[in-house]
């Protein structure tokens, strides 16, 4: 191993389930002959962490160090370690390990690993011991699970695609968005406005649905080519039947049935929100139209490799407010309110 050593990393957590996050330390793992050490310089904030930090999808393991938007610089290697050198720029997303051996690992969809991944934070490592996430000084990470976040990003507009770039890129590459497709981004929060920009980038003509009308000039700013606002019925009306592809972003649950009907016969609509509670879907909107309605979970690690190089060459960053750590709890009700525009990053030397 070379270079620095951390026992213990300083963190904001949350205590106990609801509680608000506190400054606290957090234990760092001893650098083995495959990991890496980050010194953490950026986290962006997802609305998962606030699902998790606040036991929305039960199960939580307090005290949770939250942050799986991670990006920051390598400060020690194992002897093992082969990808990664001291100074690197790297990033760690959503996941951490899982068992390298399943059929799904083998086809690089680690998130499904038939063992189970083992998630950044709110999960047990493979011995058991609690992970904590980006909302802290350092972490030690398997190489195989860091990604290389390229010289054309800055390191804060990256940390976001960590999770909302590949959360939106997997759907969209897999959907074949691009040229003559129409695709439709439900919710312009923190992953709608990547999926605007990654949509766009691949050549889709892309049009955002949002609640109101008021974050408009941002959503054509972002790239779309129409923007629409849900709570007025005329747009349901209007847009029937017009998408390829429709992809729900939206944290709260929302009428799939009505949503269906935008989708062109033979289309589907993709959700990655995640909301707390559970739908309710008339099946005649699926029958009526051979329409798909699918989910999408992150992206496994080489994916997330290729969603950075591919936002690199695209110029394709976050649009971000810069934070620092003892504004977090504040941020969370900012984004339950929906202000923010889009992601807010925690500066982590501030913590
Ligand atoms: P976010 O920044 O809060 O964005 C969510 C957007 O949804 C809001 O900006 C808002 O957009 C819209 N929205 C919120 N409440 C709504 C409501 N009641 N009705 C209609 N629209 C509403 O959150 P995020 O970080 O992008 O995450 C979005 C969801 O995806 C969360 O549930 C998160 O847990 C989940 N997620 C899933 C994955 C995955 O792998 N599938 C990965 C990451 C996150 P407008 O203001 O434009 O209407
Ligand atoms: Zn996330």
């Amino acid at each position: 191993m070379s270079q620095a050593t951390v026992t213990e990393a300083v963190a904001y957590a949350v205590p106990a389930a609801k509680a608000p996050l506190e400054r606290t330390t957090v234990p760092v793992r001893a650098v083995g002959p495959r990991d890496v050490l980050i010194e953490i310089k950026y986290a962006g904030i997802c609305h998962s962490d606030i699902h998790q930090a606040r036991d929305g999808w039960g199960e939580g393991i307090y005290p949770m160090v939250p942050g799986h938007e991670i990006a920051g610089v390598v400060a020690a290697v194992g002897g093992q370690v082969t990808k990664f050198a001291v100074g690197d720029r790297v990033g760690v997303g959503c996941l951490v390990d899982s068992c390298r051996a399943c059929e799904y690992c083998l086809r690089g969809e680690e998130q499904f690993c038939a063992e189970g991944p083992v998630f950044t934070y709110n999960a047990l490592d493979r011995n058991g011991a609690p992970t904590y996430g980006g909302y802290a000084g350092h972490v030690v990470v398997d190489e195989n699970y860091t990604v290389r976040i390229p010289d054309a990003l800055s390191l804060d507009v990256a940390a976001p695609l960590l999770c909302a770039g590949i959360t939106l890129y997997s759907p969209l590459k897999r959907a074949q968005a691009g040229p003559g497709k129409k695709v439709a981004i439900v919710g312009l929060g923190g992953l709608g406005h990547m999926g605007v920009k990654i949509a766009k980038a691949l050549g889709a003509e892309v049009t955002v649905l949002s609640q109101t009308l008021r974050k408009k000039d941002d959503g054509l700013a972002l790239g779309a080519d129409h923007f629409h606002a849900t709570a007025d019925p005329a747009t349901f009306e209007q847009l029937a039947g017009r998408f390829d592809l429709v992809v729900s972003t939206v944290s709260a649950p929302l009428d799939f049935t009505a949503y269906l009907g935008l989708v062109k016969t033979g289309g589907a609509l993709v959700n990655v929100g995640a909301p707390e509670e559970p739908v309710s879907l008339n099946l005649f909107s699926v029958i009526n139209g051979n329409k798909s309605l699918t989910g999408s979970m992150i992206g496994g690690i080489a994916e997330t490799q290729e969603m950075l190089d591919f936002c690199a060459g695209h110029g394709l960053g976050a649009e971000i407010e810069l934070i620092r750590a003892d504004q977090i709890n504040e941020a969370y009700e900012r984004v339950i309110a929906g202000d923010v525009r889009y992601r807010f990053v925690i500066d982590n030397s501030t913590i």
